[in-house]
């Protein structure tokens, strides 16, 4: 596998459901790789990358940002209120915004700081106890509350239960981003980012099946 052969089911994805090339962003996944497979993938002159740590983060984009322009970095990891401020720093996209006090947290920061990255509501569709996300019942509240703090909610997030068919997960995302008139859907990852896409993602976050398997 590899960015390129990634890039080419993406496209034959978009085909296959109708939708125009280039509508499906994909966000590499670099979490635990090796600095020299995420320097393999820049050089190569992709430049959306996700992470799921702050910490790790910022352990290692600074410098990458230094020798490569454009870079964009998206948080699709847990958030802990008190790292939101550097993760305003680090990140253009935060695809984990899971409950009220991180919503609340992230709108003062974006008052203080001016700015704020492109938020996705994460949303736990398959109601697991060990899951962070909003549940399906509450999401349209949850919603109407961001947009009532003037967030920049671009649009939903979901990670399927792991031994669940994925795609009811996504058509359920699908279905409440469509009534609350929200756009993004970040959903799909390595194993199941075509059916993501034919149900509308419009961000597919792949890791493995781009950089191989991460080191633990
Ligand atoms: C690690 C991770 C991914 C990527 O998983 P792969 O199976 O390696 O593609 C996607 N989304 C989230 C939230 C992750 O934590």
């Amino acid at each position: 596998m590899g960015l390129q052969e990634i890039r080419t089911r993406i496209h034959k994805a978009e085909d296959a459901a109708g939708r125009a090339p280039g509508s499906v962003t994909l966000v590499a996944v670099s979490k635990k790789q090796p600095n020299d497979r995420v320097e393999a993938i820049l050089e190569q002159g992709h430049r959306c990358f996700g992470e799921n740590r702050v910490q790790e983060a910022a352990g290692k984009w600074p410098d990458f940002r230094e020798r490569f322009q454009g870079i964009d970095l998206h948080l699709i990891g847990p958030l802990q209120t008190n790292k939101a401020r550097q993760a305003f720093e680090l990140f253009q996209a935060i695809h984990s915004v899971d409950r009220p006090k991180l919503a609340r947290t992230i709108a003062r920061l974006a008052q203080e700081e001016g700015h704020c990255p492109d938020l996705f509501i994460q949303v736990n569709t398959g109601e697991e106890e060990q899951k962070a996300g909003i549940l399906p019942a509450e999401a349209d509240d949850f919603i109407k509350d961001c947009k009532g703090m003037d967030l920049p909610v671009k649009g939903l997030m979901c990670i399927p239960p792991v031994d669940e068919e994925a795609s009811l997960h996504f058509a359920l995302l699908a279905k409440i981003a469509n009534r609350n008139g929200l756009e993004g859907l970040s959903m799909g990852m390595s194993g199941d980012f075509e059916k993501a896409i034919a149900l509308g993602a419009t961000h597919v976050r792949v890791g493995s099946a781009i950089f191989g398997e991460r080191a633990y």
